[in-house]
């Protein structure tokens, strides 16, 4: 149960070094090896687990082979949990030179269409602000090459009521990317969610 069996690089393992984590935690072991062969995940798994590692490192992997923005989009429930989520893809990027921005109500929604269109590689969202940008012509573009769509705590994403946004969200990525769905508990809509994802998904349950 190594870090140096999951297929990451060495930039990478040296990362998990820095930050002190020794040993992957269940979540990663069995994640991060499927994330790298290219398949979507749905992962039951609490705060605490190590989920946000468990994405995380796999995507930003794949990132340093060939970076481009906006390579991934990470929709969470709250304003908190999006900056809690940058800031740990802020120290697992720190020697990539990431670009990585958070995009959530309360700001003003002009500057962060206009940090959209510098095309940053990582966006951490929350489903209603990413929607009203995403509605703006200008902004779909920059998601037109997106390899990752992340739901985080997918299933307070879901229960929240934010279908609508979700279904314009969907609509504004390839459908060639990998989705992985992260959530506490199983429900139906994730199952939903997850037949709409085009590649076999992988199923992990802690
Ligand atoms: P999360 O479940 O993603 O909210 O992570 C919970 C905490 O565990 C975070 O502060 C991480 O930095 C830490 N963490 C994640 N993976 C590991 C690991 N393999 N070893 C030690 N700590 C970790």
């Amino acid at each position: 149960n190594l870090f140096s069996d999951l297929g990451l690089s060495e930039w990478a393992l040296q990362v998990c070094k820095e930050l002190g984590m020794k040993n992957p935690t269940k979540v990663q072991s069995h994640c991060i090896p499927k994330i790298l062969s290219g398949r979507d995940v749905l992962g039951l798994a609490q705060t605490g687990s190590g989920k946000t590692a468990a994405f995380a490192l796999p995507i930003l992997h794949r990132l340093a082979e060939d970076p481009y923005g906006v390579f991934a989009l990470v929709i969470t429930p709250t304003r908190e949990l999006a900056y809690q989520l940058a800031e740990q893809f802020r120290a697992f990027g720190s020697c990539l030179h990431l670009r990585c921005t958070v995009v959530v109500g309360g700001m003003d929604s002009l500057s962060q269409a206009k940090t959209l269109m510098g095309r940053p590689h990582v966006v951490i969202a929350t489903p209603g602000r990413i929607k009203v940008l995403m509605e703006n012509p200008d902004i779909r573009p920059v998601f037109s090459r997106t390899k990752f769509l992340v739901l985080d705590e997918a299933d307070r994403v879901i229960d929240v009521g934010f279908q609508e946004e979700l279904r314009v969200v969907f609509k504004c990525l390839p459908k060639s990317r990998q989705t992985l769905l992260f959530s506490a508990t199983m429900t139906s809509e994730l199952q939903t969610l997850l037949e709409l994802s085009a590649n076999k998904a992988y199923f992990y349950e802690e």
